[in-house]
């Protein structure tokens, strides 16, 4: 069966704008970036190397008349260096797969798309000192652009904070705050636009992966588990429990919810918190003796529950109100877009 290819002449455009975009910089990591059949790494001595991969495929997780092309670069890279950071760790390189419809590459609105989407992905990059070593090009079978990032990061040896060591006791905090995404979402959806400008108001569009915040719980052994809030809430917290084998109550009323959810009506608010998903915020246990900051790298801290010992009579999750009463919490994350 013969392999429809892209043209070659756009296929090596490409590649010379990945290059060109991306240029390799000053990192000590890559030894050996794009252009050779293998990059080469050399992590910190003393280090051990975390690896994530995350699929951003057209009508699944972004839509091209909703999202701007350097939200989806954007996105695309946040979703990686958020598990980095949710091990604690610090990013040492990126490798991107693509898959582009021809048209991406013949047409003068085609390639400023991807102008827009690799600018969008190099500003992150740039934040987070992570280079891109390397990746794959290819054209789509279809009409849809797929693609699939892969992040390598390194945290010292046995360290990385894991979904694992919570223990029964242990207080549950998140950083920053909870729902903006899918407020803004929803807004996006009902086209009521934001007009401001600034990632603070773009949760959804532009999340900030909260690397120092990681980074800053393992250099000083404040965290027994950890986990990023790609899913929601309610998703990632069982995989916290699941994976540490406690169960947790969370108090509805303590639960930081980012301004924008104030659009929403109150249930909506809490639904957008609970099981929004893709805030990208860091869910984290502590030892209840552990002092934690009110803010670490600038990022608000906030204690939003308990763990406490599995009980087979008990849900895994409850979620206790400000009247006293409490209902079994559910895991309702967010499925992305159906398409
Ligand atoms: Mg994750």
């Amino acid at each position: 069966m013969s392999k429809k290819k892209a043209e070659p002449a756009g296929e090596l455009a490409l590649i010379q704008q990945i290059r060109s975009t991306f240029p390799a910089g000053r990192s000590t990591a890559v030894t050996l970036g794009i252009g050779d059949d293998c990059a080469i790494l050399r992590p910190p001595g003393g280090q051990e190397v975390v690896v994530t991969t995350d699929f951003t495929l057209e009508n699944r997780h972004f839509r091209r008349d909703l999202h701007p092309a350097s939200s989806v670069g954007h996105r695309c890279l946040a979703r990686g260096l958020s598990d980095i950071a949710s091990m604690g760790a610090k990013p040492l390189a990126a490798f991107l797969s693509i898959a582009l419809p021809g048209t991406m590459l013949t047409t003068a609105r085609g390639r400023q798309w991807m102008a827009e989407f690799f600018a969008g992905m190099r500003s992150l990059a740039r934040r987070h000192n992570t280079p891109l070593a390397g990746g794959d090009t290819s054209q789509s079978p279809g009409d849809l652009i797929l693609a699939d990032i892969i992040l390598i990061g390194a945290a010292p040896t046995g360290r990385s904070l894991r979904r694992s060591g919570a223990r029964a006791g242990d207080l549950l905090y998140v950083t920053g705050s909870l729902g903006g995404a899918h407020a803004e979402l929803t807004a996006l959806k009902t086209k009521r636009r934001s007009q401001a400008r600034g990632s603070e108001v773009h949760p959804h569009l532009f999340p900030q992966p909260r690397l120092s915040v990681g980074a800053y719980l393992l250099h000083h052994r404040l965290a027994t588990a950890a986990i990023d809030l790609s899913d929601g809430l309610s998703t990632d917290l069982t995989h916290l429990c699941e994976s540490s084998r406690v169960r947790a109550e969370v108090d509805a009323a303590a639960l930081p919810l980012h301004p924008l959810t104030s659009r929403l009506d109150p249930q909506q608010a809490m639904h957008a918190a609970l099981n929004g998903g893709e805030d990208y915020e860091l869910l984290f246990a502590a030892d209840p003796g552990t002092p934690i900051p009110r803010r670490i790298a600038g990022v608000p801290i906030t204690s939003i529950g308990t763990l406490l010992p599995r009980n087979a009579r008990k849900p895994l999750l409850t979620l206790r109100t400000a009247d006293g009463s409490s209902a079994p919490l559910r895991a309702a994350g967010w499925e992305h877009f159906v398409s």
